[in-house]
């Protein structure tokens, strides 16, 4: 995937600069997460992150990234990750992942959350409930003596035990001057095995959990991926340093979260 495999280890002073980045990704999910409501559709949502990330100094990362062509992935319900904001109108039940990137003073925040709509069935709550817990779990093995393996173990083997699938085709990553560097951060794999953590690393963490089989399927406009059997995906994602003292989760889920408590479209899992 990395043709580069050159890992970046970051100053502490240079993680505060990211640090600011990765915020605004939160804050930008807050934002849009204040218009999610059914009817509404994602090209709308897509609309007012462009508007909110350009007026906080920064650029849509994802715009133009590859020919990407929206500022937001917004993955409905089967949609597993990279759907493009369009006409699609999301409805009451609906769980939606929406994955922002900003590029502030030159550095890259990537981060990801999934809304559920009023009226989410039981089974798709648990999904994405069981899939943020796993995100936290996995942050947890981000310490100096651990390696990548260790991470991708205690999110596959969490997920698992719910009797859920773990998307093989995609990956976290790398994340810091680039959206993608190295090194990859798979969602499953052997403990004790990959490349040891070091200190300074930035990486991108994001479980992407399917509800049954983990097989997936690129749609023919070259970026949505969805299950296979159309069931249920749930997708979180975090930008993690590692430091002497433990991993420090640089984006934020809490001014999300706070939008969702007082919309009343929406469900806190
Ligand atoms: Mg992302
Ligand atoms: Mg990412």
């Amino acid at each position: 995937m990395f043709r580069n495999t050159m890992i970046h280890k970051r100053t502490a002073e240079e993680i505060e600069e990211y640090r600011l980045s990765s915020l605004l990704v939160g804050e930008t999910l807050s934002e849009v997460g204040k218009h999610i409501k059914p009817g509404v559709k994602t090209s709308m949502l897509d609309r007012v992150a462009e508007e909110y990330i350009r007026d906080n100094g920064a650029i849509p990362a994802f715009k133009g990234y590859n020919g990407f062509p929206a500022s937001l992935c917004i993955s409905i319900n089967e949609v597993v990750v990279h759907g493009i904001p369009g006409n699609r109108e999301i409805r009451e039940g609906d769980i939606v992942s929406i994955d922002c990137g900003t590029e502030l003073n030159g550095w890259i925040g990537d981060s990801a959350y999934t809304f559920a709509l009023i009226g989410v069935t039981q089974e798709a709550e648990d999904l994405i409930r069981v899939t943020k817990e796993s995100l936290i779990l996995g942050i947890d093995k981000c310490r100096l003596g651990n390696r990548i393996g260790d991470l991708s173990f205690q999110v596959q083997s969490y997920c698992e035990q719910h009797g859920y699938g773990v998307v093989r085709e995609l990956c976290g990553h790398g994340v810091g001057r680039k959206m993608h560097e190295n090194p990859e951060v798979p969602n499953y794999g052997r403990s004790g095995t990959g490349i040891k953590f070091l200190e300074g690393m930035i990486i991108a963490i994001e479980p992407m959990i399917t509800l049954k089989d983990k097989a997936v399927v690129f749609e023919n406009d070259g970026w949505t991926c969805r299950t296979r059997d159309f069931s249920y995906s749930a997708h979180f994602e975090h930008d993690v340093a590692i430091t002497k003292s433990g991993p420090i989760i640089l984006s934020s889920f809490e001014k999300i979260e706070n939008t969702i408590k007082q919309n009343n479209n929406l469900v806190l899992v």
